[in-house]
């Protein structure tokens, strides 16, 4: 930071026209006991660090004192329809930024860039900015590793477009871009939690903007906790944008009216929808809003469906069929128009052009919001923590050592054949059947339809596994609610392995949820949460199983990574395949150790033959082939006899064991019902954990 005199902000950053009313100008700085910005002095730099109690010469302290809203100060902003920018996200997208980046980094990184397409959008006519900091939030940059960085990163943004703004000469407001927050880690944020984080960012943006845009809010209930921390988190006009699918309903399933009257019992400035689908899909939903409620509507449509090309997404160029749009929201009601992913500036030129001269049937308030004493109540929940309406989901085997056989799943259409192996197998004294998977790019059957087959016809309880990779998250949830659907309960949740089918390997095809995301997922699910975070109808019962690797050359790292699966909802634990008991027990008890109480069920493959167990110690990353492993892979075992060492490994890990999952050989083979049969007699006490 540049030793020179510091220069409060109000000055420097934000220019107060003479036409500011109030008495605002110049006196809005005092010594006060609020909120409290250390300002870098240095004009370019973005890096002003909130929040640090520090006291000298370089502390500003900013009042409380409410302004007016800025649209009454300035003649520029009434009697007319407001023009609001376009995209941002899908903008820096096609600019290069890599899908999965967080785009409010580049307000660090790439300032130039963002300040670009500001005042790009400011040159297309847009009377209103929004900040690039819509996914500015503590969950969303997590997984960037950027999670401290909230305040800065959102303040680098609103400066941004503050900068844009008064470069541009135009009177423009700069609307605070606030999205749901919503974790790429986890859909079950509490609600204590989710308000915190949605005021560490509002508190950012608020001394630095003229409005807060709250956009993208897939239910009521949460739309609702963001405007109620927004009012008291802030002096400023408040805009709540929910986002509407193509049945016109919220992600949730809500009518607009429902979102009208929710809004319309809150101080917020305007009510609108942004998002999600075009133009065409909003048009009813505009009208509701508009019929439902007072208050001034906006709308901000996506340019359409987008289409894949390549890495890119791609969005119809549609600008004069847009602006048309624009005139017909207008029409129904909207006081506010402009665009969100596809839409480009020259989108919002032909929206400026197409609405200048018209007169929206509703002005923006002239008050500013109001005093807190006068807020009405809300008549709206705000945003509850989805409650368990019944118990918690626990593992239903408590007590008992349970005895699963592991069934790959079946090649060919014809299942009869992989029916009556299960029915053998549970007559033998299987409690449970597992669909495994260890042939991976083989032709197969869905994995969810051979475990919902076995369900159905021998009323067995069928352990599913289901791997994430190269799976979106919605397909995942799709299908995990299909099994549910199916009476399949109960799933364990891995990453799975890069796709490798004579190809190059791709680590970056469709590779955005792990194990422990998947997990989260199924217990967001329980918690009647879906993977957005938004409140399904219902809630599922799913027992959730997390893998754990016995044979990690990284003992450390998998007990880590167990303690997060466990953080994540994990109900159970299930190994790899131990081939080794002895050197298995160095994690098994680190569990223990580390005070993961969770039921661990034990894989074994006994009649697997030795070059499987070679291929899986020595094809395998970071797998620690133990020395008499090895020592027995020289001598050649005999595969014929492996059903007391099996035996001999179950008793001898029983005690830090909630169960055994034997491995069937691949094809038809009566050592394995022999094997059941015999750890059915001599059952391990079970219940560890
Ligand atoms: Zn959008």
């Amino acid at each position: 930071m540049a030793a020179s005199a510091p220069v409060p902000y109000s000055e420097r950053d934000r220019p107060v026209s003479p036409s500011e009313g109030g008495g605002q100008a110049g006196s809005a700085w005092v010594i006060a006991s609020c909120r409290v910005r250390v300002l870098c002095a240095c004009p370019v730099c973005a890096l002003c660090v909130p929040d640090l109690w520090v006291v000298g010469q370089w502390l500003v302290m900013s009042s409380s004192s409410r302004l007016a809203p800025p649209w009454t100060r300035d003649p520029a902003f009434r009697g007319r329809v407001l023009v609001c920018d376009g995209a941002m996200g899908t903008m820096l997208h096609s600019a290069g930024v890599p899908l999965d980046h967080p785009v409010c980094e580049l307000n660090l990184s790439q300032p130039r860039l963002v300040r670009d397409l500001h005042a790009a959008y400011l040159a297309a006519g847009a009377d209103i900015v929004q900040t690039n900091t819509f996914d500015a939030n503590r969950p969303r940059l997590t997984r960037a590793g950027l999670q401290d960085q909230v305040a800065e990163i959102t303040i680098a943004g609103a400066r941004l477009a503050r900068e844009a703004v008064d470069e541009s000469g135009r009177p423009a407001l700069v609307a605070g871009s606030v999205g749901p927050v919503i974790g790429t880690a986890a859909p079950r944020i509490g609600e204590d939690t989710r308000a915190a984080m949605l005021a560490a960012q509002i508190a950012a943006l608020a001394d630095w903007v003229d409005v807060i845009l709250l956009e993208t809010f897939g239910d009521i209930d949460s739309l609702t906790q963001a405007v109620q921390v927004a009012l008291t988190e802030c002096d400023l006009p408040v805009f709540a944008q929910a986002t509407f699918g193509d049945d016109g309903r919220t992600l949730r399933g809500e009518p607009p009216a429902a979102v009208a009257a929710a809004m319309s019992t809150l101080d917020v400035a305007t009510v609108g929808v942004n998002c999600t689908v075009g133009p065409t899909a909003l048009r009813g939903v505009v009208q509701q809003l508009a019929g439902a409620c007072p208050l001034p509507v906006s709308v901000q449509p996506n340019a359409g469906v987008p289409r894949r090309l390549g890495r890119q997404l791609r969005y119809a160029h549609n600008t004069e069929y847009f602006a048309e749009c624009a005139r017909r929201f207008v029409a129904d009601g909207a006081t506010i128009v402009g665009g969100c992913c596809g839409t480009t500036p020259a989108h919002i030129r032909a929206v400026a052009r197409a609405v200048a001269g018209l007169t929206p049937g509703r002005q923006l308030g002239p008050a500013g919001p109001a005093t807190p004493q006068a807020r009405p109540r809300p008549a709206v929940r705000a945003a509850p923590p989805p409650v368990s309406r019944r118990e918690p989901v626990t593992w239903p085997h408590a007590g008992r050592f349970v005895i699963l056989a592991g069934m790959p799943v079946p090649r060919v259409q014809d299942m009869t054949e992989f029916e009556t192996k299960a029915g053998q197998l549970k007559s033998a004294g299987a409690d449970l059947l597992a669909i495994t998977n260890r042939d991976r790019p083989a032709v197969r059957i869905n994995p969810v339809a051979a475990a919902a087959v076995l369900r159905e016809r021998l009323g067995t309880e069928v352990l599913l596994q289901m791997e994430a990779a190269d799976r979106s998250l919605a397909a995942l949830e799709a299908d995990l609610l299909g099994a549910y659907a199916l009476g399949v309960q109960m799933v364990v949740c891995r990453s799975g392995i890069p796709r490798v089918a004579g190809n190059y390997p791709d680590p970056g095809s469709l590779w955005d949820v792990d194990a422990v995301r998947l997990i989260s997922v199924l217990a967001g699910l329980n918690d009647g949460l879906d993977w957005r975070g938004v409140p399904t109808p219902d809630q599922t019962r799913f027992v959730i199983g997390a893998s754990l690797d016995t044979s990690a050359a990284d003992a450390g790292r998998e007990l880590d990574r167990a303690e997060e699966k466990a953080r994540a909802g994990a109900h159970f634990l299930l190994t790899d395949v131990i081939y080794d008991p002895d050197s298995s027990v160095r994690i098994l008890s680190g569990l223990r150790d580390r005070g993961i109480d969770l039921p661990v069920i034990i894989a074994l493959a006994p009649f697997d033959p030795p070059t499987a167990i070679a291929q899986h110690l020595h094809e395998f990353p970071e797998v620690s082939p133990p020395p008499p492993v090895l020592a027995a892979l020289r001598g050649g075992e005999d595969v014929a006899h492996r059903i007391d060492p099996a035996l001999e490994t179950v008793h001898k890990l029983g005690g830090l064991a909630s169960g055994v999952l034997i491995h069937a050989p691949a094809g038809p083979d009566e050592r394995m019902a022999r094997l059941l049969a015999r750890i059915a007699r001599s059952r391990p006490p079970g219940g560890a954990a």
